[in-house]
């Protein structure tokens, strides 16, 4: 495909996918429509980067839906002064939306060469306001909490404590919780009493592993 075709693939991917399903927020429809999705996995699956499904993007994880993404952005209800913290770099596709939409993002990814490859992608593209980390993102970053909005994109068995601590008041985070085959994703708003839960509906993640997530697989016998 040409520059010119992934960029009516980008608009029919809005137009169809986020526009008639009811995304409404014209910033993240703006960012969905100029980052260049198709660069953020393999080049042999470009020409599917703008499908209505998760793609791999190696080590057994996934570039989130195009649908989802929008869905879990337009919920963190960005406005530009942010600060955000993502857990679950993977491709950096989401870290790049987040870059448009806030004014600091901050990532961790657990896998190494997921990281490293998001890391020099996101520099070649000329986002400036991302840091990445490799590492167990379940514990947040405590260094530089408190956040505005948190977005986890890997599923947890519940609410990493450490991640409601790390957020400012009126801050948002957002969550797919469940078990490892399903999970709900819920919008959570902590306020000066505690914490508000809001369903988003139904939802299917790779797992969240760490500390404050699923345990790591053993391998060998
Ligand atoms: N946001 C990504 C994108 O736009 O490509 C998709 C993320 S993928 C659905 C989930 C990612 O979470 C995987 O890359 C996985 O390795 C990562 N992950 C799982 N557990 C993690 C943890 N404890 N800390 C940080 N990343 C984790």
């Amino acid at each position: 495909m040409t520059k010119i075709s992934y960029h009516v693939a980008r608009r029919k991917m809005v137009e169809e996918q986020l526009i008639a399903r009811g995304i409404r927020d014209s910033r993240v429809i703006e960012a969905m429509e100029i980052v260049p999705r198709h660069e953020f996995v393999q080049e042999a699956l470009a020409p599917q980067a703008h499908n209505d499904h998760p793609l791999n993007i190696g080590e057994h994880q996934t570039i989130s839906q195009p649908y989802i993404v929008a869905t879990m952005t337009e919920a963190l209800a960005l406005k530009g002064g942010e600060k955000v913290l993502e857990l679950g770099t993977g491709s950096g596709y989401q870290t790049a939306i987040l870059a448009m939409l806030a004014d600091k993002v901050f990532s961790i990814e657990r896998i190494t060469s997921l990281s490293n490859k998001a890391r020099q992608r996101l520099h070649r593209m000329g986002y400036q306001n991302v840091t990445l980390r490799t590492g167990d993102g379940s514990v947040g970053w405590p260094e530089e909490a408190p956040f505005d909005a948190i977005l986890v994109t890997a599923a947890s068995p519940g609410i990493p404590e450490a991640l409601p601590e790390q957020l400012k008041e009126g801050g948002r985070l957002v969550i797919p919780i469940g078990s490892e085959e399903q999970q709900e994703l819920f919008l959570v708003t902590k306020t000066a009493e505690g914490t508000q839960k809001k369903s988003l509906g139904g939802c299917r993640f790779v797992k969240l592993v760490g500390q404050y997530g699923f345990p790591e697989e053993k391998t060998g016998s």
